[in-house]
């Protein structure tokens, strides 16, 4: 088996993002545009689409503006099929449009549920499908899937949202394992607390003032934090990185019982 050619570590190529006219998407489409990506910005969503497109190309990058619904098949081949005719095939795609649909498990409705899987999970096995076909024929391509820590951990009202991000972390090791061989490697983010507008809307204060204690940074990061994590995953760089979940939370699922409180909490002398 030969190595596949190392490419320059500053070529991004074209970089596909889904959900990028808002929070965590939107981070990562204008961190990947400062590194010299040509951007497909992609979301349900047309206003959030041109507010990234605008801040793309304010700051001199170039960005193509792409609605694209992950749940509906024909939006996701119709967005790729657009791509390809604007430059080329998609380099890095990051699989971030997700929802999280809050219910109690035994009242857990089906609908929601059938939602969130179709966005979170089905959603992004399309996308990476197209993606990696592509990939494979030219021999490269970076695979991103954001998941989540509620993938790892789990929350109360998270029956749907939780499953389908531990799904996530599943299917990106089932692409890194098909592709590898072929220059393409597939990788997963799990964000811990982030701000965004989702986070903004269904946080109380005191959801904050709870979360805030369990998570040993102290704080919620921003949209930046986790563009970090991409700049790295989807770098040239990054080529022997594969099937991997990089866990961006401030520690939050490090911690244990004993995460907080002084050293001789609950902890009897040895002397
Ligand atoms: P956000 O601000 O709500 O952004 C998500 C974007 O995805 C929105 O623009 C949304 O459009 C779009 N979207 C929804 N359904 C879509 C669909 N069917 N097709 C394409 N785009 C769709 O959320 P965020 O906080 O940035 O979250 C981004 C990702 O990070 C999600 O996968 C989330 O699960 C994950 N995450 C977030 C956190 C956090 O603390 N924020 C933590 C862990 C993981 P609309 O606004 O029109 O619905």
């Amino acid at each position: 088996m030969t190595k596949p050619p190392m490419r320059d570590r500053d070529d991004f190529g074209v970089a596909l993002v889904t959900g990028a006219g808002s929070g965590i998407g939107q981070g990562i489409a204008l961190r990947l545009a400062e590194l010299g990506a040509r951007v497909v910005v992609t979301d349900i969503a047309e206003t959030g689409i041109a507010d990234t497109v605008k801040q793309i190309e304010a700051a001199g990058g170039t960005a193509l503006g792409q609605k694209l619904d992950v749940s509906d098949p024909a939006s996701v081949n119709a967005a790729f099929d657009e791509t390809e005719r604007w430059d080329k095939c998609v380099d890095v795609l990051v699989n971030n449009a997700g929802i999280v649909g809050i219910n109690p498990f035994l009242d857990f409705p089906l609908e929601d549920w059938n939602r969130v899987m179709a966005i979170n999970l089905t959603g992004s096995m399309l996308c990476a499908q197209l993606a990696a076909r592509e990939m494979v024929r030219q021999r490269y391509g970076r695979i991103i899937n954001i998941t989540s820590v509620s993938g790892i951990r789990a929350g109360v009202g998270r029956t749907a949202y939780g499953t389908s991000k531990a799904a996530l972390v599943g299917l990106t090791r089932q692409i890194a394992l098909e592709v590898a061989a072929h220059g393409v490697t597939a990788n997963a983010i799990a964000p811990g607390a982030i701000t965004t507008p989702l986070t903004e809307s269904t946080y109380t204060e005191e959801t904050v003032a709870r979360l805030l204690p369990m998570i040993p940074a102290g704080y919620m990061a921003d949209p930046a934090d986790i563009a970090a994590a991409v700049a790295y995953l989807g770098s040239p760089d990054a080529r022997y990185v594969n099937g991997e979940t990089l866990v961006v939370d401030g520690g939050y699922v490090c911690g244990g019982m004993m995460q907080t409180g002084s050293l001789d909490l609950g902890t009897k002398s040895s002397s």
